[in-house]
């Protein structure tokens, strides 16, 4: 059954809700390993094999909000707070450049202030007088009004990441306090379509309370969007936080983490074909190469930590974050020989734009093995 879905998928037809819980749900190695490699033949047909970086600058752990899964949130008062100066960013963004990555993602808690959207402003403005523009720039830093999306794409960010983290809104208020809204994340994915980035959106896998049909509704959810990136993991447990202490044990089987993780890489590459979708550093966590699997399964990009390890510390979203004391020539050359082990190469110098939105903006569909 399994093989006739994944032929299907490859041969370009449409694949069911019924379709995507027997992937999800599968635990057969035979069948696994075949998902894995229709995933993969689809990344060679639209994506190729080459790995996009991103130099990832984890800018500062203070937030407004609370999700009730995550290490930084507000009311986890054993964090120690920092936020990078704008000198300390612009070095990591010209290491970066140095190292040849192609682009930044700055990552941060949310704020909404004044004093904060100037500064981010003030920093791309910086980032892009970097060897005339050379680097190209993403955002994660949570829901933010149109304007200041405007604001920040006309100062030379393009691509922007905002995880809708469970697309179900009943899961999704079991996951934060009630003055988080579902609604207004949405909104925001829409503003950054209509502010012109590259939009990017994921989920946590493997959740307290999430069922194959939370996932399924996932995928769909990716679909409908419309997105050109992924950028989703396994949900690692913080015992900082309210789901860390309701749900002590949940996500501790690190294979099963690992294993579902993958199965929504794979099953997104074979539905969305052309997006870019990271291999994260949560996969990496739960197995020393896990962002190789990661690839295997159909991801296409990966974030190297390019920040300054002193920071690293203070942004522990989960337990057991890797790389936390690993200084960012060590990341890079642990990460060419992942790279390298399973026949892949690095697109160095490259923006590694989403062949998904180029295609999106000409009507066309992107293949690179013809
Ligand atoms: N504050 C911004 C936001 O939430 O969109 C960006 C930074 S936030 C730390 C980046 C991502 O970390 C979130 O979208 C969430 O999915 C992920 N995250 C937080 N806690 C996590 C956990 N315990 N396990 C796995 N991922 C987690
Ligand atoms: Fe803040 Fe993002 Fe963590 Fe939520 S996931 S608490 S918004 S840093």
């Amino acid at each position: 059954m399994i093989d006739e879905i994944l032929e299907r998928a490859l041969a370009g037809g449409t694949l069911t809700d019924d379709d995507l819980t027997a992937l999800l749900e599968t635990h057969d190695r035979g069948a696994l390993a075949a998902l894995y490699a229709a995933a993969y033949q689809m990344k060679l047909r639209h994506v190729g094999n080459q790995v996009h970086l991103r130099g990832l600058i984890e800018i500062s752990n203070l937030c407004t909000k609370n999700c009730f899964y995550c290490g930084i949130r507000r009311d986890n008062s054993h964090v120690k707070r920092f936020a990078m100066s704008k000198a300390e960013i612009l070095a990591a963004a010209r290491l970066a450049e140095e190292f040849r990555y192609g682009s930044v993602v700055l990552q941060g808690g949310e704020r909404n202030d004044p004093g904060m959207v100037d500064f981010i402003e003030d920093v791309l403005h910086e980032i892009k007088e970097i060897d005339g523009g050379a680097l190209g720039v993403t955002l994660s830093l949570g829901e933010q009004t149109l304007e200041t999306y405007r604001r920040w794409y006309a100062a030379g960010a393009h691509r922007y990441l905002l995880r809708i983290e469970a697309s179900n809104p009943e899961l999704y208020a079991k996951l934060h306090p009630s003055d988080h809204s579902y609604s207004v994340r949405l909104e925001a994915l829409r503003a950054l379509r209509e502010a012109g980035y590259q939009v990017g959106t994921g989920v946590m896998s493997g959740l307290p309370y999430q069922t194959t049909a939370d996932l399924v509704h996932d995928l769909r959810f990716f679909q409908e969007l419309d997105v050109d990136m992924i950028g989703m993991g396994p949900y690692l447990v913080h015992h900082e936080t309210p789901l860390g202490k309701r749900f002590p044990e949940c996500g501790s089987d690190r294979a099963a983490q690992l294993e579902i993780g993958l199965k929504m890489i794979a099953v997104t590459r074979l539905l969305l074909k052309d997006v870019n979708i990271a291999s994260t550093t949560a996969l990496q966590a739960l197995a020393p190469d896990g962002r190789e699997r990661g690839l295997l399964a159909g991801a296409n990009v990966i974030m190297p930590n390019i920040g300054d390890p002193v920071y690293r510390k203070g942004y522990l979203l989960y337990e057991n974050k890797p790389g936390s004391d690993e200084n960012a020539a060590a990341i890079r050359a642990g990460l060419e020989r992942a790279v390298a082990s399973i026949g892949e190469t690095i697109a160095y110098t490259d923006w590694g734009d989403s062949p998904h939105f180029a295609a999106r903006r000409h009507g066309v569909e992107t293949r690179v093995d013809d």
